[in-house]
Parts: C-alpha cells; structure tokens; sequence
C-alpha cells in the first residue's frame, strides 16, 4: 500500500491555493465543501474563481507566490502549469512540514486527491495512487449508478432517529435489524421522500420487516453490461436466486457471494417436476420474509413462461414485481449488425418459436412466409429441416438470406449467414448448439457491412454449386 487514505478534517483550517485557473477553481470547490478557509494566490485569476472566491470572501493574493505565503498554512495544492512554481511549491512545503498536493504530479506531492462519491456523510475515496484517474473515474461512475441518489438525506435521518431507536428497540441486535431493515428500502428506492424518522419506526414495528417477494428479472442475452440497473441493484441485495442455464457466468459473478443461488435450468428431471419444484422454493424462501430472484435469460415474457410462474405466485398471495431484460432478437441482431426493421427491407418484425412439438400444424405458416419482414426464431435449431421446408412450402423464396447467432453478445459469438435453403446444411457443418437464434429476412445481409462486435466470429456459408459444395467465408469482428 503506497498511500494510506485518510480523511481530514478541514472546516477553520488555513488552506493555500497556488494558481487561478480551471484546474484551481476544481479544487476550490472541494476546498469550500470541506468548510476550509482558503487563500488564494497567483498572478491572474479566472472570472469563474474570482467570482467563487467573492462570494466565499476568501483572500486574493494578486502576485507570484514566496516563502511567505505559507504562514499558519496547514495544506497547499498547487494548480498552476508552471513546472517551477509547481516545484517551488513542493520544496518550501517540504521544508517547512506542510502537506501539499501538486496537482497531476506524485513526486511533488506529499498527499493525492482521490475521485469522491460524495453521499455525505457517507463518502467513499477512490485512489489508484495515481496510476490511472481515467479507472477512478469510471468506478466513480459506476458507484453514483449503483447509490440511491437520495442516500445523503437517508442517512441524516437514520442518524436523528439514533436516541429513539435506543429507546424503543433495546438490544443491539434489534436495532440493527432496523437500520438493515431502512438501508435496504433506501436501496430499492421505497421510502417516500417525506416520511419521517419517528414514521419509518412505526411501520418497522407495526410490519416487520419487509415481507418476501419475489422479483422476476430478466438477466438479457449474455453480456453482462446489457443487464439494466435495477436487475444489478435487485442482484446485489437479494437473498436468493434461481436462475436459468442460459444465465450466463459473468453474470452470477455480480451476484453477493453469501447469497443462495441455485441453477434451476440444468437439472435432468421432466420438465413439469421442474417447474413444479422452481414453483415450490419460490413460494418457500419469499414465505420466510427473504428476497427472491427468479432470473430468466433475455426477457421473462419473452418465451420464458414468465407468465405462467407470475400465475403461480398470484394463487400463492406471493407479491411480486417484474424487471424486463433484452430480448435474446434485440441483444443478438444488435451485435450481429442487423437492424431488425430497414425502410427498403422490412417493415414488420416477429418472434416465434420453433420447439412446440404441434407447432406444425398451429403455425400460420402463410404469414410467416410473408415477403418484407424480419422472422426471429427461437429455438429453432432442433427442428430447422422441417421448418425450412414449410416455409418454403408456403412461398419464401428458398434464397432469401438468413442469419443465426450463436451464444449471441458474449465473447463466444458465432454468426453464421446464408440463404435459406442452405439452413439446415449449415447448422450441421458448423455445428451450431444452443443458445442459437435464427433470424429470416433480407436484412441479414447487412450483417457483413455492420459486423462491429470485436468478439463475433462471422462465416458467410456461401452455395456455390447444386452437388452441395460449399464454400465459407470467414471473417471476424472488426
Ligand atoms: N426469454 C429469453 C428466451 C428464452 S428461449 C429471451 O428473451 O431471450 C431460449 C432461446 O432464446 C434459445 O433457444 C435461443 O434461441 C434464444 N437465445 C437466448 N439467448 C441467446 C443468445 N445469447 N444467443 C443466441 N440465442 C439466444
């Protein structure tokens, strides 16, 4: 560890600021947040620091910064762009025992600023010890996603609410099943703005805590950056998960490591005793007051029989809340470079899919072997000969150019395009497993113009004679 973060304490301290410009006027404003009394010197000001400065009533020192200037000084930070001053600065600091801060130079500096998230009295730090602001900053941002905005109010009024907890809940133990019990509603954004301290304990002590539930959540198609930000808020403070096989791994990593977790997709048991259990442990662990998350790949409304488990629950007085996912069609066309709808190609879209054992016979076959739309077929694999040839049966063209995405927007993605009566043949020479969606339509072909993904492994399977030689075009993302 090169450097110990400590936090100061700065209100009434004497605090020198070297330079005027924009970096210094940055770090002003910290300066005045921290209530210190700051000085400012420097040859010229800005009109933006001179205006922070007047309305703080801070003294101005319109000349080069000497010696003098540190008098009573307790902390200096030197913003100027003059590497002598800079320098000048870090020595006589050095010499008369005055922590300095020389702006974007370590060996100047006897302390560094880090990035701030600043949810005071809550405040997190966030150092590299200078080798990378740019990392800094990007978990700054992630951190301000991830805190309820409103978390500084929240823990004033947690704070004032101290004597009456002690009053009213004795041991230590109940009292900080309140505080977890205030923090998790801060998290998941349920305390309306204007309830009180005094009426937050009242409904602590008249309901407990907070009752089960049950939070369907769609986890999208693999890339765990296409997770939304209440599926990863939900994911962090939930007590149990059941998640899906098409879950991808990134994704459980961002889950807390004590919670319970269970793959419910990969089991070998039939499929209704499955559902029956996934029914049964849902029910279970929300009767125990926890928090439930049932995560689906893409969207649980979308071929996810989210539905039917919503029904369950219902019957069960299971409350319940709903987070949509991207859609495997939305994520995988995206990262494949096929626009789903395109003036010139396609004017409508569909979701199907292709497992139903009778779906031979309950299909509108006609309507999907319409001209000028984009097919995306679920689960399609399996079945794909039969499908190809009621398609063509009913009337699409047997050339009309189609696309299949395998393990679509994760490092593993496979982009296989052809035409349509090609399908079958390439599935097999390639291989394709499932997660695989299929996509018809002439938009596919802009796939090989698009093709973005840095990770998507793209074959254009190319008919080239009727004795079934093919010849495939590899390419990768760009
Ligand atoms: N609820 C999910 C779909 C579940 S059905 C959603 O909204 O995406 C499962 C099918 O989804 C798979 O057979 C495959 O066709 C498709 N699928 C899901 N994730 C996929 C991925 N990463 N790449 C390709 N297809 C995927």
């Amino acid at each position: 560890m090169d450097y110990l973060p400590i936090t100061v304490r700065l209100e009434n301290k004497n605090c020198l600021l070297v330079g005027a410009g924009q970096v210094a006027y940055r770090k002003l404003r910290h300066l005045l947040e921290a209530g210190a009394v700051v000085t400012i010197v420097s040859p010229e000001f800005s009109e933006q620091l001179v205006q922070l400065a007047e309305q703080n009533n801070l003294l101005m020192l319109k000349e080069k910064f000497n010696g003098s200037h540190l008098k009573d000084i307790d902390l200096v930070i030197s913003a100027t762009n003059i590497p002598r001053v800079n320098q000048q600065v870090s020595e006589l600091c050095a010499e008369a025992n005055i922590w300095v801060n020389v702006v974007d130079n370590l060996k100047l500096s006897s302390f560094i600023m880090p990035a701030i998230v600043d949810r005071s009295p809550l405040l997190i730090a966030i150092s590299t010890g200078g080798t990378s602001p740019v990392l800094a900053r990007m978990i700054r941002e992630k951190l301000e996603w991830l805190l309820p905005k409103n978390l500084s109010n929240l823990l004033v009024k947690l704070q004032t609410i101290r004597p009456l907890l002690k009053n009213t809940l004795n041991t230590l133990i109940e009292r900080k099943g309140f505080s977890e019990w205030y923090l998790d509603r801060a998290f998941a954004e349920q305390i309306p703005e204007r309830e009180s301290p005094e009426q937050s304990l009242t409904k602590y002590l008249s309901n407990g805590p907070t009752k089960g539930k049950v939070y369907l959540v769609g986890a999208g198609p693999g890339d765990p950056e296409l997770l939304t930000v209440k599926a990863l808020k939900l994911l962090q403070k939930a007590d149990i998960v059941l998640h899906d096989s098409l879950v991808s791994d990134e994704i459980l990593k961002v889950i807390r490591k004590d919670v319970k977790l269970f793959d419910v997709g990969k089991r070998a048991a039939t499929k209704s005793a499955k559902q029956s259990d996934i029914n049964h442990k849902m029910v279970f662990y929300a009767r125990q007051g926890l928090q439930v998350i049932r995560l689906k790949g893409g969207d649980p409304f979308i071929f996810g029989r989210g539905g039917e488990e919503l029904e369950y629950l219902k019957k069960q007085h299971i409350s319940f809340e709903v987070v949509p996912g991207i859609t495997a069609a939305i994520g995988c066309a995206s990262y494949a470079g096929i626009p789903l709808t395109h003036r010139d190609h396609a004017q409508s879209l569909m979701f199907i899919t292709a497992h139903c054992k009778n779906s031979e016979d309950t299909m509108d076959w006609k309507n999907l072997a319409r001209k000028n739309q984009t097919l995306v077929v679920y689960m399609g694999l399996i079945q794909n000969q039969l499908f190809v040839d009621k398609m063509i049966e009913h009337g699409l063209d047997s050339t009309t150019p189609f696309a299949i995405i395998e393990n679509g927007t994760t490092i593993n993605q496979r982009v296989v395009t052809g035409v349509l009566k090609d399908l079958p043949l390439l599935v097999d020479r390639h291989q394709l497993i499932s997660p695989g969606l299929i996509i018809i339509g002439e938009v596919t072909k802009i796939a090989t113009k698009l093709n973005w993904y840095q990770h998507s492994n793209l074959i254009n399977g190319l008919a080239v004679d009727n004795q079934n030689h093919h010849v495939d075009l590899m390419m990768s993302g760009s």
